[in-house]
């Protein structure tokens, strides 16, 4: 017999006391990150979870969320995106997208990375954050702010506040893997925005139990949901630290990872890891995976446009000629191997 799964019926009340029980006071700043479901089954869906949030922190207080959008490696960027921050969906759940549409929200203008905030201080968190700024603005202005960091039914995945910690611990630009979007200016005018992508986050999780020993994060429930509370200055700080003195932390243990193996090339760590896998002990498997991702890297060193259209037709490829397309790579690629070998 099959067990059927329990899901949680969970009023406003009981998120209400249950964010209280974590931490959340009155007054608070809060940057959220969540997976709705995880709770439980939320009287009255998205809406009631987000009047929760902010009759928890009050008048006084304020509630963020990350409302990102779409982007593309710049070789392959969509022709027919063009992100609006007035309109443009986010890809962040549900939530985010219902907290985004009330009418007293402010939503950054960058054009991959903005957050949506409600409360006290929404201007202050949001303003200047586009295209010209850092990725993840708003979180070291939350830092500033004594604001705190919750993350509800996501596991210990930190999403996006790690990124600040990577940023300044200088991880940010050390391997050019470049990405893309078109979007719309404050005049109205279509531009292209290309940036950098953020360094691999596999290995964030395992940074969680050494946080809450250091006391920086706490525990608890909401609803069903296993949930982590935070300061965001002690977080970000702490973890920034921990990446800083020890970068190989970062590095996580898939030999496939184009950013962790070129990370770890280009910053000379292959003494410094703990426990290395066998592809970063051997000469010839660093000398190879090398090789393939210098081969892998090109796609992100020029910039072209492809309807999405094209895109469809690609999706709708045999796999006969899928295959076909992978086997003429190898020639290529050995091709490129032997002329690394002999240059
Ligand atoms: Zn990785």
């Amino acid at each position: 017999m099959k067990a059927k799964s329990i899901r949680l019926e969970v009023s406003k009340d009981r998120i209400i006391s249950d964010l209280r029980r974590i931490g959340v006071k009155e007054g608070d700043h809060v940057a959220v990150a969540l997976s709705l479901k995880s709770i439980g089954y939320v009287k009255g869906g998205p809406e009631a979870f987000i009047d929760a949030l902010l009759e928890a922190v009050g008048p006084n207080g304020t509630i963020m969320m990350n409302t990102h959008t779409r982007s593309w490696i710049v070789s392959d960027i969509a022709s027919d995106y063009i992100f609006d921050y007035r309109s443009t969906s986010t890809w962040t759940g549900l939530v985010p997208e219902t907290f985004r549409k009330r009418r007293n929200s402010i939503r950054s203008k960058h054009p991959r990375f903005s957050v949506t905030v409600i409360g006290k201080l929404a201007k202050i968190l949001t303003e200047g954050h586009d295209e010209n700024s850092s990725f993840y603005m708003p979180f070291s202005k939350l830092a500033k702010v004594d604001g705190k960091y919750l993350s509800i039914g996501i596991g210990n995945r930190l999403v996006a506040i790690r990124h600040e910690a990577q940023h300044l611990a200088g991880l940010f630009d050390v391997v050019p893997m470049f990405l893309g979007v078109k979007y719309r200016d404050n005049e109205g005018k279509v531009k292209i925005y290309i940036a950098n992508r953020p360094p691999c986050t596999i290995k964030f999780p395992d940074l969680v139990p050494v946080l809450r020993k250091k006391g920086v994060v706490k525990t608890g429930r909401i609803g069903m949901a296993y949930s982590i509370l935070a300061p965001a200055k002690d977080l970000i700080d702490v973890m920034a630290e921990m990446l800083r003195k020890k970068p190989t932390l970062n590095l996580c243990a898939n030999m496939g990872c184009l950013w962790c193996r070129e990370a770890e090339r280009r910053m000379n760590l292959h003494g410094n890891i703990e426990n290395p896998q066998c592809f970063q002990k051997s000469i010839l498997m660093i000398k190879t995976i090398a090789l393939i991702n210098r081969f892998r890297l090109k796609k992100f060193s020029f910039v072209s446009f492809r309807s999405r259209k094209g895109k469809f037709a690609r999706r709708k490829e045999s796999r006969e000629s899928f295959l076909l397309r992978e086997i003429l790579e190898i020639p290529r690629l050995l091709y490129l191997m032997v002329w690394e070998i002999y240059h």
